[in-house]
């Protein structure tokens, strides 16, 4: 029934272990088919991001297996992945400790017995007493002797590949023998010319090998006497190869971004005084701060203005610490926007914080004559046609909002300036949209994000390359450091009893609770349980429940009653983790705390510490049915207790995720490198930055041919 030269491999395998074995039972692996129709290997090659052959060449193995020896048993060890041949001196079906296929197979040197809970009756054909067999699996010291579960088998003899066999990664309906060879087959078909001109080459220090394709044939199949060592560890010449091209593509594009928006043009927003000589928007609006302006914000102020200025459309980041006021800095740039009479919009990632802000900057903007408009997903019709009417008179000077602020059918007048908070929760095709919002002539709006989640200056360089950033370094005084304490949850009643001497002494505390699955209903329920626990423990407290679930308009009642000060606690689920702003609030307890991101952690606990009373976060957490926690678990935890500072939480986040899992999950939009590794590729990214803006200029189109290889489609969003 097998193919001829594929082993057989079970049906009924765990994903896990059918991965790098063969082709399933339903019969000879095909290449992707020219059909229009498409198959669900098909789809699932497409949700691996592999529809171009080049994608298919660059999906290299996750590991290799060595099919190119017959091993002797004897020789092997315990637990070694093993190919060996031999007879079938037994098979049986056992029922018991459950219903399984035995089979002994002998070499000569030794036997082992191969175990099949599930199987066909092909099974026992190939594997009837007599047959002579090769045998493909990982080796166990068992009960009764050696034996292998579930191991992949063919009948012998047959040719040894003469190169190691690829692994590759794959997801659910994609056989690894489909994947195999629809990689062969990119690879034979993809254009792999070369577009790194030979100077560029000698420059490089290491010597890569020679040419891409020789690099990309080696790693998929490499030969059974490579040192595998270099290959783990990519520092094989192949490897480098693959690493220069890929960092060479990014800082091409990133380059090429920079220099499309060079040539673009933005209104010039030169600060004016207000008709009839009064003082400009941004002179009244600091008059009538309550606080004065920390040295870093003025310093990140002039900055932006600087940016303002030029009729360059502005791409900054201004990252700052939780709590280190980037709303005020933004505010004084949408007022030197409107003083110049441009319109400015707002965005921030959900409702609640979109809502905040529009209070607080309503609270500054109104009296000084500005109207503000407010548009956000769950408005009714009515006043939502008001606000785009408002928006597109160019009545609104400033517009707030969530992402209902891109939508097509919002027109301004005159944007200027789109500011977006917490960019990181944004997709890059939002960020897109928000800068088509062209105005009429063409030009393009200005651009501030802002982040607290700092990124680290090595990652700045290269995956920001086409990005200027302003760094807040320096909290407002006043702020009493956030004590953190990590707190076993065995000791929630603990935790409670504090509860309550925080509510005696009229202080408010946040309940976030667990992310225990991607289900947000499974969410709810602990969060519903949370709150009723809390409830009947603290008696006489008001106890609000907010997740994302709600209706808007329930949200906002609850979010009121504690902004007010009138609900103690606020159990909750992440809904509040941005932004959120209530100075009085001074206990945060996370439950479950093992489980959230790093980044997650700092930002929740960064909705305390914002009063003059001293701020405290408690992190609750539960190992479960485990002895302890996990390493990774553990580190996330103990870098909390050691430090409030975002920037030492950021690199330490990119110390126990790497960079390529701490970008992913800013959702930057920057194409995530897959192969180079900054920390250990210093010396490549030096080349790549080098000779980068040399190709742009001297070999456009080989400059053109590079980017479109590595990056296709992804090329757009490095603009955003
Ligand atoms: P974030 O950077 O996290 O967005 P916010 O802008 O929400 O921080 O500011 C946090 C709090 O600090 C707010 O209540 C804000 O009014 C206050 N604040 C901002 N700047 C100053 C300052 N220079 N002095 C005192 N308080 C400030
Ligand atoms: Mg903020």
């Amino acid at each position: 029934m097998s193919p001829p030269g594929a082993f057989a491999s079970h049906a009924a395998m765990p994903e896990s272990m059918a991965e790098g074995r063969a082709a399933p039972m339903a019969g000879p692996a095909k290449a992707p088919a020219k059909s229009p129709a498409k198959s669900p290997a098909q789809k699932a090659l497409e949700k691996l991001g592999l529809r171009r052959d080049i994608d298919l060449a660059l999906h290299l193995p996750l590991r290799y297996e060595d099919e190119t020896r017959i091993q002797r048993l004897i020789d092997v060890r315990d637990g070694e992945l093993v190919q060996f041949e031999g007879q079938v001196t037994h098979s049986e079906i056992s029922l018991r400790p459950r219903r399984q296929l035995r089979v002994t197979v002998d070499d000569g040197t030794d036997s082992c017995v191969l175990r099949f809970l599930n199987f066909y009756p092909s099974h026992q054909k190939t594997l009837s007493v007599g047959a002579q067999v090769r045998v493909r699996g990982e080796i166990r010291g068992g009960f009764v002797g050696r034996e292998m579960v579930h191991p992949s088998f063919k009948l012998a003899g047959g040719e040894l590949p003469g190169a190691l066999t690829p692994v590759y990664s794959t997801v659910a309906g994609l056989p690894q023998a489909y994947l195999r060879k629809a990689v062969l087959g990119g690879l034979a078909r993809a254009d792999l010319s070369e577009t790194i001109p030979a100077p560029f080459l000698s420059q490089m220090r290491l010597q890569p090998l020679s040419s891409l394709r020789e690099a990309l044939q080696f790693l998929h199949h490499p030969r059974p006497d490579v040192a595998l060592a270099a290959l783990e560890d990519r520092s094989h010449p192949a490897w480098q190869r693959l690493k220069a091209e890929e960092l060479l593509a990014q800082q091409l594009s990133q380059l090429q971004a920079r220099r499309i928006r060079a040539a673009m043009r933005a209104p010039a927003l030169n600060g004016q005084s207000r008709a009839g000589g009064q003082p400009s928007l941004q002179a009244q609006l600091l008059e009538r701060l309550p606080f004065s302006l920390t040295a870093a914000q003025q310093r990140v102020g002039v900055e932006i203005e600087a940016d303002l200025k030029k009729n360059l459309p502005m791409h900054r980041l201004l990252q700052g610490d939780v709590g280190a006021g980037k709303t005020v800095v933004a505010a004084l740039a949408a007022a030197r926007c409107m003083d110049a009479g441009w319109q400015c919009a707002l965005m921030a990632p959900t409702e609640i914080l979109a809502e905040q802000h529009f209070r607080k900057l309503i609270g500054w903007l109104e009296p000084l004559g500005i109207k503000t408009a407010w548009l956000t997903g769950g408005q009714k019709t009515k006043e939502r046609r008001e606000m785009l009417a408002l928006i597109a008179s160019g009545e609104a000077g400033l517009v707030i909002g969530t992402h209902a602020v891109i939508q097509d059918k919002v027109v301004f007048k005159n944007l200027a300036l789109a500011i977006i908070d917490e960019q990181h929760r944004f997709g890059v095709a939002q960020r897109l949209a928000l800068r088509s919002k062209m105005t009429d002539d063409g030009q393009e709006p200005h651009l501030l994000m802002m982040t607290a989640t700092p990124i680290p200056r090595t990652l700045a360089m290269s995956y920001y390359a086409d990005l200027d950033v302003s760094t807040l370094d320096e909290l407002p005084p006043g702020r009493t450091p956030i004590v953190t304490k990590v707190v076993n949850d065995a000791r929630r009643d603990e935790v409670i009893g504090r509860i309550q001497g925080q509510i005696a002494e009229g202080r408010q505390i946040y309940w976030v609770c667990p992310l225990i699955e991607e289900s947000e209903s499974i969410d709810l329920v602990n969060a519903t349980q949370t709150h009723a626990d809390l409830s009947a423990a603290l008696p006489g407290v008001l106890v609000g429940l907010l997740h994302s679930r709600m209706p808007p308009a329930e949200k906002k009642a609850v979010m009121a009653l504690f902004t007010e000060g009138l609900m103690g606690v606020l159990v909750s689920t992440t809904v509040i983790e941005v932004g959120v702003d209530v100075p009085n609030a001074s206990l945060m307890v996370i439950e479950h705390a093992e489980r959230f991101g790093l980044s997650q952690l700092h930002q929740l606990r960064g909705r305390v510490g914002r009063g003059a009373a001293a701020s405290a976060c408690v992190l609750l957490y539960s190992t479960g049915d485990a002895p302890r926690l996990g390493q990774t678990a553990r580190a996330r935890l103990k870098a909390m207790a050691e430090t409030n500072d975002g920037f030492e939480i950021a690199r330490r986040d990119l110390e126990i995720r790497g960079p390529g899992e701490f970008l992913g999950a800013r959702q930057s939009g920057a194409a995530l490198l897959r192969f180079a590794d900054l920390t250990t590729d210093a010396e490549l990214l030096a080349w790549a930055r080098e000779v980068a803006p040399v190709m742009l200029d001297q070999y456009a189109g080989l400059a053109q041919r590079h980017i479109l290889r590595w990056l296709g489609g992804k090329a757009e969003y490095l603009k955003a």
